[in-house]
């Protein structure tokens, strides 16, 4: 088996480099909490900050941004916006992680304590297939009035986003892998993605593996979704279970999502919004670009700083209840993030 994830980090003097993509929206404002709790918290890493230009096709900023990443190893980012309606210009979002071949995205979804949800003891996987599928962007009019989108399934990304799943359930001590496809419609795009995911599990006896349809699927994540432990899935059924889960244990601004290929590790907030209605009016929820940062120091070695700036989470959450409006509360996000860092006496 290959190893997973090798991926060399950019170091200098003892301290990591890392690509901070700021983007649209509420990004600019999470990323200057980022830096504060990384101040307080004394994390040995420095930013490399770059603007990505949402009006512009031509984009140097973006190839900067590649450039970049290949030679941290790692990244932190906002959603990028696409601003033109013009079909050709493609989303620099879906661009980014192609290019690099960030080829997965793992996101956790774990309740927490202090947060008011609709469901309680969630702790699910979602392993999702990050670079084809329904995200291929290659759609065309082939005659006028007709429309051709193209969902792309390979059996060497099937194989091994399936071969993450069930590395990672091992590792972590996770007990299931649940396919979810639409193989009855789809016969062999799903199928294909279906049938690899069989085949790896082989290799897994230990690990129990069973498939759903993605209907059925989000019917048992509203009512019973203590059924799942890890989950698999193409590109587009991901970000859709992802946004049910996140609503699941109270919405988008808590949980992180990581991106991970064999060589590069990109982390953002889990349903990576813009959050462009509430930039600016000190309302966005911090934790979830804080929960990417916190994942982006344990993907670094730096576990004492992950750690102590998961401690001031949770004292701020689920001791002292600050919570901002997004979670039913009245804090405003800069109340939030003194509270975080005085908490904590990071200060
Ligand atoms: P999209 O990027 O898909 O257009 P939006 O940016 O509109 O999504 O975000 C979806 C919803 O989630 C919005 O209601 C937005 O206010 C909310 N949201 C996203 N991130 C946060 C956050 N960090 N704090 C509070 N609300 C958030
Ligand atoms: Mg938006």
């Amino acid at each position: 088996i290959k190893k997973q994830s090798v991926i060399p980090v950019a170091m200098y003097g003892g301290r990591n480099a890392v690509t901070m993509l700021p983007g649209g929206g509420i990004g600019p404002e999470l990323m200057e909490y980022v830096r504060e709790v990384f101040k307080y918290a004394g994390a040995p890493v420095d930013f490399e900050v770059i603007n990505i230009d949402p009006h512009s096709e031509e984009s140097n900023e973006f190839d900067y941004a590649i450039t970049s990443i290949r030679r941290n190893g790692v990244a932190i980012k906002g959603n990028i916006e696409t601003k033109s309606e013009s079909a050709g210009v493609l989303s620099r979002n879906v661009a980014l992680r192609n290019e690099l071949d960030l080829y997965v995205n793992v996101l956790h979804c774990k309740s927490f304590p202090g947060i008011p949800a609709r469901q309680k003891d969630i702790d699910i996987i979602v392993i999702r297939q990050n670079t084809e599928g329904e995200y291929a962007m290659l759609e065309h009019e082939s005659v006028h009035g007709v429309v051709e989108s193209m969902k792309v399934v390979t059996e060497s990304n099937s194989d091994r986003v399936a071969r993450y799943a069930f590395e990672f359930a091992k590792k972590n001590g996770r007990k299931k892998v649940t396919t979810i496809h639409k193989a009855n419609i789809m016969k062999l795009s799903d199928g294909l993605f279906l049938e690899t995911s069989r085949k790896i599990a082989k290799e897994y006896p230990e690990i129990e593996h069973n498939d759903m349809i993605i209907d059925n699927c989000c019917m048992q994540l509203v009512s019973k979704p203590h059924q799942f432990d890890v989950m698999i899935m193409t590109n587009l059924y991901g970000s859709i279970v992802s946004n049910v889960l996140c609503g699941l244990i109270g919405g988008a601004g808590i949980l992180s999502g990581r991106n991970y290929g064999d060589h590069y590790a990109i982390f953002e907030p889990g349903t990576r919004n813009t959050g462009t209605a509430i930039a600016g009016k000190n309302v966005a929820n911090p934790l979830a670009m804080l929960h990417a940062s916190v994942d982006m120091l344990d993907h670094l070695g730096h576990k004492p700083h992950a750690n102590l700036i998961l401690d001031a989470i949770h004292k701020t959450i689920a001791e002292d209840h600050l919570l901002t409006p997004d979670l039913g509360g009245s804090a405003k996000s800069s109340d939030t993030m003194n509270h975080l860092s005085y908490t904590q006496g990071l200060i």
